[in-house]
């Protein structure tokens, strides 16, 4: 039985409660105990830096040439808090519960709640840092709006917030690395998880230039590694995410939890070919302002200036005029759908619609649109040659952050002893859609403010037996790491590793993607079982064990494609639509996601069990928070 170890009390004090029974290491011992941490980004720069603060040895992996380098950076419009600066009625309570209905009613409670109430401390610690937020002509910070909430709540600095509060992160982190407290490895990636004596004691290596192998061991690992998108291969993740730390901590024992709740976002540059690596977001923030809309006729092929008013169909602000614009992720992805299988869609493919600026640029004029979204225009014009300021953007829905993940308890601990996992790695607070401007909100919470206490709760209370880098568990893992790598290289096959990762994308898109059903879902079972067989048989990797991009892809993509597997079977089980997860047999007359609260309304922890997975779960209780029907209208 799954034990979320959620405190005692009513749901404002849990937090409180846990931090006042939590154990804790006097400051003189915290320096005689190792805490690795795995991930650079939000999550990973966030813990690493405050644990070596506070004084344990710290030692932070990433497999990027820089920490500063992680996909964070990316992150375009914005981080939420509950301030109510703008006194327009938001609360931790509105957060709590937005975020809770945000999610489809498939998350924790007390870990929104927490989430909530932190989340106005940490938007005071990045301003100490000097993250620069927009201000108000007077110096106060100014906030916008994002989907499924009616407030204004979004901290930001232009449309650059992730790469301003990474750098926030990353000084804090490179103060400690000039303290000495943290150590940082920088191009190493983990190949695996060390476990002896049932608990997490430390992680395998790999340089990704030399290619040698090691082993690093400690008291506790922190995998902050980020979410797994790039399984779709097309997503608006960067190209080097993967999900191989948290896969190999999986099958090491730590149970993977709600794999198929994947987050499709309704605004990125629409695919425009075959050859395509990459998808490209527009931010979210940029609904505050601009209207999305088709043309009313089906097939219309005239310029969008051509389509007058009378003709144009703003169906976001017809179908839920309480939200507009700005409902959620999910629902507006599927709006658009329906509009481009109804025929209605635009571009030369009929796969996109319109997001239009002109109504706010003759109202704000051009100088204050440039200044909210500047970058994001100029990017958009660089891809697609076209100008925003005159034209509508043209916008489709992509994969872009995965709900899923590593299933942890209130302390953020997997089901292995001494592993946690923080950010976007871990399943744990936006059930099965996440709002916008709330993942920079979780990875600086987890990191900034929940870890510490739990390492502290962990180390304070764990018997800890010493444990060397040549141990015979970590002598273990590094040989079978070795083998995989050399078996990898054996193949000599005719197909590269994008060629079969791309086959997978296509998969998982066509048959796990905006919409699923039981026939697809299995057939993508038997595909990917193919597929697997084609990868181990078929996949050319050049060059040798050392320095070799395509032996990072494979050695990544080989787990990609168990993941999908997991992905489509826990699909197939979860007989309803939440969130993301819109089964097409399980909707409303008006085409809405229809859950299942009697047999759904949990947690699906996935127990790695060779080919047969074995699921786990977590029961999910409503105290606070009425579960509804979600409306948006
Ligand atoms: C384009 C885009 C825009 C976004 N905009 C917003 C936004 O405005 N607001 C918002 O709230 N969210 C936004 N998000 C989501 C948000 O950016 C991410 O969810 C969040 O940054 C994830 O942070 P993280 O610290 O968990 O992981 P990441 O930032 O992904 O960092 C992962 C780290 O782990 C390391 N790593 C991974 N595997 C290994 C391994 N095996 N060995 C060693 N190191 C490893 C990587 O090197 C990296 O350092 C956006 C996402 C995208 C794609």
């Amino acid at each position: 039985m799954l034990d979320s170890k959620i405190p005692s009390g009513p749901i404002d004090q849990k937090w409180k409660n846990r931090k006042f029974e939590s154990n804790l290491v006097n400051p003189a011992n915290r320096r005689k105990h190792t805490v690795i941490v795995v991930g650079t980004g939000l999550a990973g720069a966030s813990a690493a830096a405050t644990l070596g603060e506070l004084g344990y040895r710290v030692k932070v992996f990433t497999f990027h040439e820089s920490p500063r380098r992680a996909h964070s950076i990316a992150a375009q419009g914005g981080i939420n808090a509950a301030k109510n600066y703008q006194n327009d009625g938001d609360s931790v309570y509105r957060l709590f519960y937005d975020t809770i209905k945000g999610g489809d009613f498939r998350a924790r409670e007390a870990n929104v709640y927490r989430l909530a109430e932190v989340s106005v401390n940490i938007i005071d610690q990045c301003v100490a840092q000097g993250v620069p937020f927009a201000r108000e002509y007077g110096g106060t910070l100014t906030n916008r709006s994002f989907g499924g909430t009616q407030v204004s709540r979004t901290f930001y600095a232009k449309g650059q917030t992730g790469q301003q509060l990474l750098l926030g992160a990353y000084s804090s982190l490179m103060r400690q690395a000039g303290e000495k407290a943290v150590e940082i490895f920088s191009r190493s990636e983990m190949v695996d998880l060390i476990v002896s004596d049932g608990k997490a004691r430390g992680i395998i290596a790999r340089d990704l230039v030399t290619g040698e192998l090691t082993s690093h061991t400690g008291d506790a690992v922190i995998l902050a590694t980020g979410g797994y998108g790039n399984v779709f291969f097309l997503s608006t993740n960067a190209k080097q995410s993967n999900a191989s730390a948290c896969w190999r901590a999986h099958k090491r024992g730590a149970y993977f939890a709600n794999p198929c709740f994947t987050q499709i976002h309704p605004t990125c540059v629409p695919v425009s070919g075959d050859y395509q690596s990459k998808l490209t977001l527009m931010s979210e923030s940029l609904r505050n302002d601009g209207r999305v809309w088709v043309p009313l006729k089906v097939g219309d092929k005239r310029a969008p200036g051509d389509i007058p008013e009378n003709e144009r169909d703003y169906f976001l602000e017809r179908m839920y005029p309480a939200f507009g614009n700005l409902v959620p992720r999910d629902i507006a992805s599927r709006a658009a759908k329906r509009m481009c299988d109804e025929g209605r869609g635009v571009g030369a493919t009929g796969l996109s619609v319109y997001m239009d600026f002109r109504d706010a640029i003759q109202r704000l004029g051009k100088p204050t649109i440039a200044g909210k979204y500047g970058n994001l225009f100029e990017m958009y014009e660089k891809i697609t040659d076209e100008n925003p300021y005159q034209v509508p953007m043209r916008i489709f829905p992509a994969v872009h952050y995965t709900m899923g993940g590593l299933w942890v308890d209130y302390n953020l601990m997997s089901t292995i002893p001494g592993l946690f996992v923080a950010g976007e790695a871990n399943f744990s607070d936006h059930g099965a859609n996440r709002l916008g401007a709330s993942a920079l909100m979780q990875g600086l919470a987890d990191g900034y403010f929940v870890i510490p206490y739990s390492i502290a709760n962990y180390i304070g209370g764990t018997k800890l037996a010493p444990i060397k880098n040549d141990h015979e568990s970590a002598k273990a893992a590094l040989a079978e790491s070795g083998n995989r790598l050399e078996n990898l290289m054996k193949a000599k096959g005719s197909q590269s590793v994008d060629q079969l990762h791309r086959k997978l994308g296509k998969i998982m898109w066509d048959k796990c993607g905006m919409a699923r059903n039981e026939a697809g879902l299995k057939e993508a079972l038997g595909s990917i079982k193919k597929l697997k067989e084609e990868f181990t048989n078929d996949v050319r990797i050049p060059g040798d064990n050392r320095l070799n991009s395509e032996l990072e892809k494979a050695n990544r993509v080989a787990d990609f494609l168990e993941l999908g597997e997991l992905m489509c079977l826990d699909a197939l089980e979860r007989k309803e639509s939440c969130g993301g997860h819109f089964r097409e047999e399980m909707q409303t007359p008006e085409g809405e996601a229809l859950r299942d609260d009697k047999n759904f309304s949990h947690v699906a922890a996935w127990e790695f069990n060779g080919s047969n997975p074995k699921l786990h779960k977590e029961p999910l209780v409503f105290e606070n928070i009425h579960l509804a029907q979600r409306s948006y209208k």
